[in-house]
């Protein structure tokens, strides 16, 4: 990918109970911030998400966030950022976290994380795009990920290529070259169509 600007990153609404997975959301936002890439992110204060929009904002960078009207008070709207978009439903959030992105990265989270993991890696299964989409592994949180989707396909319910959709990076440091190094994404996305 030639020109990176923009990476919208999924991760948890809460910090979760181990220390390393806040350190990487510094760490990762301290890098995007260095390399002068904006982070688009789902616009909340709380959890890695506020770690990582943080991080971000302190080291100089430029933060998209993007709420739905009806979470700005559970997740916290946060105030400091570059844009804070507030929209009207779940769907738009995702629609907008989409068109503003060049590539996906998922840090550790929860059932929204994994629900928004899902839903941009069966997109690009659909053919509606073809962005990378990259885990990172932190202290081998995504490893049952992998393994269930493994299981998916040795089931039969997904081709052998699905594995392809995702990479799995193992530390922080391995996600700007992962997605420098990926093909240019060739698919125009129609947005009306996701
Ligand atoms: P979590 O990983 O559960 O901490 O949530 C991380 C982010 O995912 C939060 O900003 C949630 O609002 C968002 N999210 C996206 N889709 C969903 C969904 N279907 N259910 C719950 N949260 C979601």
């Amino acid at each position: 990918m030639a020109k990176l600007t923009s990476i919208c990153v999924y991760c948890g609404a809460n910090e979760g109970g181990n220390p390393e997975h806040r350190m990487a959301a510094v760490r990762f936002g301290e890098m995007m911030a260095a390399q002068g890439i904006r982070l688009v992110f789902g616009g909340g204060r709380v959890g890695l998400m506020g770690v990582i929009a943080d991080a971000v904002m302190a080291g100089g960078g430029e933060v998209v966030g993007i709420i739905p009207e009806h979470l700005h008070d559970i997740e916290v709207g946060h105030k400091g950022l570059t844009e804070l978009h507030v929209v009207d439903s779940m769907h738009t959030r995702k629609q907008l976290m989409f068109d503003l992105s060049d590539a996906f990265v998922v840090l550790p989270g929860g059932l929204g994380t994994l629900d928004e993991t899902f839903e941009i890696i069966t997109w690009r299964q659909l053919g509606l795009h073809d962005k990378p989409v990259i885990l990172v592994n932190n202290d081998g949180y995504w490893q049952p990920f992998k393994a269930l989707v493994q299981h998916v396909i040795d089931n039969g319910f997904a081709r052998a290529s699905s594995a392809d959709l995702f990479t799995i990076v193992e530390t922080t440091s391995d996600i700007i070259p992962t997605i420098k190094a990926a093909p240019e994404p060739q698919i125009v996305p129609k947005s009306a169509v996701l």
